[in-house]
């Protein structure tokens, strides 16, 4: 999306999607818009390494920016939104080129729409670099598109979290109707949640009134990172594989018979680096043994991964 040119705008703001966080994974504008900042205001998600990057290879004599991090770290409360947003105007309108940068996609359950909008409402030119979303990023690491048309002739992407002021997200009077997007599903759509890991028992027993029990679903935490780990289950056994895990957020959902296409061989080779890691560590306990049949390969749990993430190193002035 790019703000038309308008000699009565004041100050500048990019809203960057950082993807879900291999710097790989950026767009070329992204990476542009990066460098010419001066102020960064990051959210949580964002990979470090995405940080960095706006730090190096900056035009010559171009200042290094400010980062201000303005997500939940270390289970501190995170940055009220209304903060932030003043933060962006207030900031942009001195004359800093303020790039929010937010994990994933920033239109994507990413408060995105929230910022444009207090952002236009005081003549700030906007610019949006949209990024891989992480259930995107999820599919990926399973090896399988959301829509293969041998599945799935679409997909619902959905939001498990009712919103922070008790409204459920997307307005209706009441959170997602899990049996009414099951039934949805069963006609041939895949399902993607958001934010699906706290209320994951609810979820799947409202899916589990029209979709049937041996539905493949799937459980991908970091998904896109260094230390992504999955759980390819079914609907019945999902919240079962995801505790024997333990899985945590942020992860996202998958249902639907697209799983069944996921790739095996990535799927089997970081299986064995999570019984070499995770559990000869004593977190984790090893995956049902393979017994080759399909059904079998796409119930049961697999983990993906389990290196550590890098720490961070961006300043905090939040
Ligand atoms: N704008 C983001 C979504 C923000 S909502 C995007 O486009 O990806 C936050 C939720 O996104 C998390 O609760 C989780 O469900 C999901 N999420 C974000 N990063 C993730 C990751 N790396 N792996 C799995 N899920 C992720």
């Amino acid at each position: 999306m790019n703000a038309r040119p308008d000699t009565t705008r004041k100050g500048h703001c990019a809203l960057v999607g950082a993807g879900p966080g291999d710097p790989e994974w950026l767009t070329l504008k992204a990476v542009r818009l990066l460098q010419q900042a001066t102020l960064l205001l990051v959210d949580d998600l964002v990979g470090d390494a995405i940080v960095a990057l706006a730090l190096q290879g900056r035009p010559t004599g171009s200042p290094t920016p400010r980062v201000v991090n303005v997500g939940k770290r270390g289970g501190c409360r995170s940055t009220p939104q209304a903060f932030i947003e003043r933060l962006m105007v207030a900031e942009a309108l001195a004359g800093e080129r303020v790039v929010r940068v937010k994990g994933g996609d920033p239109f994507v359950f990413g408060r995105g729409g929230e910022e444009v909008q207090a952002l236009r409402r005081h003549g700030i030119a906007v610019d949006v670099a949209h990024g891989i979303t992480s259930g995107l990023a999820a599919a990926s690491a399973l090896g399988v598109p959301w829509t293969h048309r041998d599945h799935a002739h679409g997909t619902i992407i959905v939001t498990g979290h009712a919103r922070d002021d008790g409204r459920p997200a997307g307005g209706p009077a009441s959170g997602p109707d899990w049996p009414t997007l099951g039934a949805a599903a069963a006609t041939g759509l895949t399902l993607v949640v958001y934010m699906g890991m706290a209320a994951l028992d609810g979820i799947a027993a409202g899916l589990a009134l029209t979709l049937p029990g041996d539905t493949p679903a799937a459980a991908v935490m970091n998904a896109g990172r260094t230390d992504a780990r999955a759980v390819i289950a079914t609907l019945a056994t999902l919240v079962s594989a995801v505790r024997e895990a333990g899985l945590a957020s942020p992860a996202i959902l998958i249902i639907g018979s697209v799983l069944r296409e996921a790739d095996q061989n990535a799927v089997r080779e970081l299986a064995l680096g999570y019984t070499r890691g995770l559990c000869q560590e004593g977190l984790a306990s090893p995956p049902p043994q393979e017994t080759g049949t399909r059904a079998a390969r796409s119930h049961r749990s697999a983990t993906l991964q389990s290196r550590p993430p890098t720490g961070r190193t961006t300043a905090r002035s939040a």
